[in-house]
């Protein structure tokens, strides 16, 4: 390609484009040029190289900020090309600099953690609900973190010296609890400010424009869409990709490049997944707030495919009745899964802390897919049983408690 067409063409890459195009197009602006259309897939675990000075030194480089490899990979703990394509993509979708996968959303917490310990700054401000298992990794202290936890009004009061994070989720899993993202931002001063966003996706909400340092997604969620692939990935500057790249390589907790793959194929439909599986909840949302089986609904302001709502009958019921709905734990994927989180995904969390967060032992969690509306109401409306009779025991309960 001569001078002039490649300049054209940088011209055009770095227009700024709408998230629609990214989610299709980010990580692969050299297939072309390379005479590719679908991304290549490398599975190579190691790289031949004749100079081992110049390996020597890239490899200092790497030990010194952690910046991403220049020049051809080493070995795949330290990275890999097709993982970096999904890096790549997130990154523009989020507005970030960058972006670090890790093996699953539990790998990235844990890097960010281990992160932040590392120099010093064990102090973690988390605000409830969080996921189950990120829960139970701050509150259990196994990366050595002491946590406090707090509402967002709480946060400012609650930094100390070595506080190195604040954790929050909006919308929280399960409860869809939201916080205004920007005034929490702003009560954590310095301090990096980490936000879930796996719940919104960069579709509905960009945490880092309001202020988050860190974003993190569980990206077997909707990221990649199809329940088939688990992974995590962190968003951020290169100063803390950096980190959390060196963190990856001594810990091992990389994305395999089978999954770099589905994660990107998984981001280019996004934005479409997001918008209809939502138009779906919403729906669906409406319909249980009007239902008298149903004492509460918790729809967040933001949107999104997530909806809470609370029965008055028995909630292990109502699971055991839907059968197009399948009653799993998880969530994000092109089908709709319906779960219990005081007995599935916030069984980990004690009981009080539980209840504390307004994770009810009524509370059901749907995740809702692509399916027709009318036929996913369908399931439902049978599966919340029968209404007057077992209503009415309930609430002749409640009223003699
Ligand atoms: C599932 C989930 C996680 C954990 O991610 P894994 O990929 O299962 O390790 C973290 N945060 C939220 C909000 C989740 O829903």
């Amino acid at each position: 390609m001569d001078t002039a067409s490649t300049g054209a063409y940088d011209a055009v890459r770095t227009a700024p484009r709408a998230l629609a195009t990214e989610a299709v197009h980010a990580g692969r602006d050299d297939l072309a040029r390379q005479g590719l259309h679908a991304p290549p897939i490398d599975l190579s675990t190691t790289y031949p190289s004749y100079d081992s000075r110049a390996e020597a030194a890239r490899i200092d480089a790497f030990a010194g900020d952690g910046a991403d490899l220049a020049g051809p990979p080493v070995y795949a703990r330290l990275g890999n090309p097709t993982v970096a394509r999904f890096e790549t993509a997130l990154a523009r979708l989020e507005g970030t600099e960058t972006a670090v996968a890790f093996a699953s959303g539990m790998a990235a917490l844990s890097a960010v953690l281990l992160a932040c310990a590392a120099t010093g700054l064990r102090h973690a401000v988390a605000v409830r609900p969080l996921y189950g298992c990120s829960d139970h990794l701050l509150t259990a202290g196994l990366l050595g973190t002491e946590v406090t936890w707090t509402d967002p009004d709480g946060i400012a009061g609650a930094l100390r010296p070595d506080t190195g994070l604040v954790l929050i989720e909006s919308p929280a899993n399960p409860t869809l609890a939201e916080a205004d993202l920007r005034a929490v931002a702003r009560a954590c001063g310095p301090v990096p400010l980490l936000v879930d966003n796996t719940f919104a996706t960069p579709v509905l909400q960009r945490p880092a424009e309001q202020g988050a340092r860190l974003v993190l997604h569980s990206a077997t969620k909707y990221l990649g869409g199809h329940g088939d692939v688990l992974a995590g990935v962190v968003a951020c500057d290169e100063e803390f990709a950096g980190r959390l790249r060196q963190i990856r390589f001594a810990t091992g907790g990389v994305l395999h490049p089978l999954a770099g793959y589905l994660l990107l194929r998984g981001l280019s439909t996004l934005p479409v997944r997001v918008r209809a599986a939502s138009a779906n909840a919403a729906e669906l949302a409406r319909r249980l707030a009007a239902d008298p089986r149903v004492a509460r609904v918790r729809y967040p302001r933001l949107g999104g495919a997530m909806v809470a709502f609370e029965v008055h009958g028995d909630p292990h019921e109502v699971i055991s009745r839907v059968r197009l709905v399948t009653p799993a734990v998880s969530l994000g994927s092109v089908d709709t899964l319906i779960q219990h989180p005081a007995s599935i995904s916030h069984r980990i969390v004690d009981a009080d802390d539980r209840r504390g967060a307004g994770v009810t032992d009524r509370l059901l969690r749907l995740s809702v897919g692509l399916e027709d509306v009318d036929d996913l109401w369908a399931d439902l409306d049978r599966a919340l049983g029968a209404p007057c009779e077992r209503q009415g025991v309930e609430e002749l309960r409640e009223a003699v408690r």
